[in-house]
């Protein structure tokens, strides 16, 4: 599941694992959790989530090497924010063909950066309004951080991937069950350029 920040992949990505009985592996959520739990790692990768920058790609890498050995993953998985630079697909690459697995897709939510930055304000002042804690990258100074660090690094992955035909782009600005069922479309139709006879042999 990639795109950028707040676009809204969790949520997509935590329904897509509901339907399809797979996890949703979230980086973001797994950095969270090393950080609740006060780890070495967890401490480090605090101060620069809080500046809107990105965790060192081993660090990631090695996390989701060794999630996705877990027996729950043995029918497949969905990723969300994880590659997030061109390091870090060309080392999930190789993770891959080592493990004799293909990545199928990479569902990309596209959405305008204004209606991106107002909705991270919106988030912030709901959780606020319910007494909850906001994510302290959620402050709006920290959040262009995260969208220029998206655009600067991961946004690059992107040809990458089309490189390999598996980009499937949905309108990320959507009613959330619309997004829903266009990535549900995208899964199933041919890749770009080749017909439903292709698939029908090749797919
Ligand atoms: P969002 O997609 O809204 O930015 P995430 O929860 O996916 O939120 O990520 C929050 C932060 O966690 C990122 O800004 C980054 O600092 C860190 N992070 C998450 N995934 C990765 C990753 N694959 N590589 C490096 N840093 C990551």
């Amino acid at each position: 599941m990639f795109g950028p920040p707040a676009v809204g992949k969790g949520t997509q990505a935590s329904r897509l694992a509901a339907t399809h009985g797979i996890p949703h592996l979230s980086t973001g959520e797994m950095l969270r959790a090393a950080i609740a739990q006060g780890s070495r790692i967890g401490k480090k990768a605090k101060a620069i989530m809080d500046k809107g920058g990105l965790v060192p790609d081993g660090v990631v890498v090695k996390i989701v090497s060794e999630r996705t050995t877990e027996a729950d993953c043995a029918a497949g998985f969905i990723l969300d924010g994880f590659p997030r630079t061109v390091g870090q697909a060309k080392a999930f690459d190789r993770l891959l063909k080592a493990r004799k697995l293909a990545l199928d897709h990479v569902i990309v939510l596209e959405a305008d950066e204004a209606a991106l930055i107002k909705r991270v304000e919106n988030r912030a002042n709901e959780t606020r309004a319910a007494g909850k804690p906001v994510r302290s990258d959620d402050d709006p100074e920290v959040f262009k951080k995260r969208l220029k660090t998206y655009k600067a690094e991961t946004a690059p992955v992107l040809p990458y991937y089309a490189r390999q035909g598996k980009v499937r782009k949905v309108d990320g600005m959507k009613p959330i069950d619309e997004v829903t069922a266009q990535i549900e479309a995208a899964l199933i139709a041919p890749p770009p350029g080749k017909s439903w006879l292709w698939r029908l042999f090749f797919g």
